[in-house]
């Protein structure tokens, strides 16, 4: 049994609103902090410049987890499964198209890499 957030009424959850006040209870939300953030993007940042950029698929990967994982989508918390390994994997299929296409291919690169972290998103249950 859910409760709601707003009036701590018993809801239920199949109606997606509480009988008693109304509010959404499938509500969307972004629950990251400001510090959590700032420690991630330092963090990203110095996995990409330690490495000279070799390393930014773990980046991505690492960046992707903190900004989804905090994020609630119509009541379901998100996940991403990718791993930096993975999109390495692309990343190099995706360099070297590039450099084969005399770069042409560069302008398909950012949209493959949002259809990858797409695919890479799950919500529970
Ligand atoms: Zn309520």
């Amino acid at each position: 049994m859910a409760f709601c957030k707003k009036c701590g009424n018993a809801v239920d959850e199949t109606t997606g609103f509480c009988a008693n006040c109304g509010t959404a209870l499938k509500s969307s939300s972004w629950d990251g902090g400001v510090l959590d953030t700032i420690v991630n993007s330092i963090v990203a940042s110095l996995i990409m410049t330690v490495t000279c950029g070799i390393a930014t698929p773990w980046a991505i990967c690492y960046m992707m987890k903190f900004v989804i994982g905090h994020a609630v989508i119509d009541g379901k918390r998100l996940s991403f499964d990718g791993t930096g390994a993975q999109l390495f994997g692309n990343w190099i299929k995706w360099f070297l198209l590039t450099v084969i296409t005399c770069g042409i291919y560069s302008f398909w690169v950012t949209p493959r890499l949002y259809q990858w972290i797409a695919s890479h998103i799950h919500s529970e249950g």
